[in-house]
């Protein structure tokens, strides 16, 4: 794993050296200046969620860690991956701001940071230069690639549109305000498990479902489109994060604002982001051209009719089995008749 790793390193600073970024004139993160500081953070918020033998659970704890949960996966799907990253639909600048601050509250660093290193997966999926292609290992691409010093610092280069508004620079830089905002009202609200559960088990349960995508939605489920990647789609996962299961849908079209393609594919950050187009708060939503589900129609004629002609020869072939033994069980070599 390790190899695999300085590949995956090597790979990234090929990529740098090409996009022509510096490091020293980037504004970064807190976690990044104190280097390994991240992943002490990271496991101790982990390992505070067993806090929670010696507090207990009430009903308040539990509406704080769902509500939570939810409100920042949103804040996550529909803020940083759909609109910062693939701005694929349009809003003023308040609601941009608190998207950002929303998406910031989930302690997956600031907007600049999370959309331009997406950015970069897109451009390099499943291959040298992905922050976290599955190729190198799970481990890596859910949650290993995050402590690698080459993913850490903003990258500017990619995410430019974006890095003009001082708001969101400030934001990027100070990413620890929201979350420390959040754990304030956890606790004023419900004390000290308010705290554990509205806090440490919300986060991480959070972490893992965004970190879902990036590793499992790369391995499980059902590929719609030839991609050239290993991109999935899968209920459970859609389910999970709000929608952004239809992985493979995603990267065949990533500026489409839905992911579910179809209105059986559930997809519950589009349906909130279509309630906040009704009531004027975003809007210019787009959505996959006719050409796309043209391809997708084609992709499934041809996997009908591919597994028609596999039926038919398993048929043939079984056939054939039965003829040769008969032929077996009848030495004169007069096949008797079916
Ligand atoms: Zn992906
Ligand atoms: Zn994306």
């Amino acid at each position: 794993m390790r190899n695999s790793r300085n590949a995956s390193k090597n790979a990234f600073s090929a990529v740098k050296a090409n996009s022509g970024a510096t490091a020293a004139d980037e504004p970064d993160g807190l976690w990044l200046r104190f280097g390994g500081v991240t992943a002490a953070i990271y496991w101790a918020i982990h390992a505070s969620c067993l806090l929670a033998i010696y507090t207990g659970v009430n009903a308040v704890d539990v509406a704080l860690c769902l509500g939570l949960f939810w409100l920042r996966i949103f804040g996550i799907t529909g803020g940083f991956h759909r609109y910062f990253a693939h701005r694929s639909f349009k809003t003023g600048r308040v609601v941009q701001f608190l998207l950002a601050f929303l998406g910031t509250s989930a302690i997956q660093k600031g907007p600049l940071w999370w959309a331009g290193t997406h950015r970069v997966h897109h451009r390099h999926s499943d291959q040298p230069g992905d922050p976290h292609s599955p190729k190198v290992s799970f481990w890596h691409s859910h949650q290993g690639w995050i402590f690698e010093e080459a993913w850490g610092e903003t990258r500017l280069e990619e995410i430019k549109d974006f890095a003009k508004f001082p708001e969101l620079v400030w934001l990027n830089q100070w990413h620890v305000v929201p979350p420390l905002l959040m754990a304030f009202a956890c606790y004023a609200i419900g004390g000290f498990s308010g705290l554990v559960w509205g806090v440490s088990i919300s986060t991480v349960i959070c972490w893992h479902a965004t970190y879902s995508i990036n590793s499992l939605s790369h391995r499980l489920g059902s590929t719609r489109f030839e991609t050239g990647d290993d991109s999935k789609n899968n209920l459970f996962l859609a389910l999970l994060t709000l929608g952004e299961g239809w992985h493979n849908n995603h990267h065949r079209f990533m500026n489409s604002t839905r992911q579910g393609f179809y209105w059986w594919e559930i997809d519950i950050t589009y349906y909130l982001l279509r309630l906040m187009s009704s009531v004027g708060l975003v809007w210019d939503m787009k959505t996959p051209p006719a050409s796309v589900y043209a391809e997708a129609s084609a992709n499934r004629a041809v996997r009908s009719v591919a597994a028609s002609a596999k039926e038919a020869a398993v048929d043939v072939v079984a056939e054939s089995v039965a003829l040769a033994s008969r032929l077996t069980a009848d030495p004169s070599g007069t096949p008797t008749p079916p």
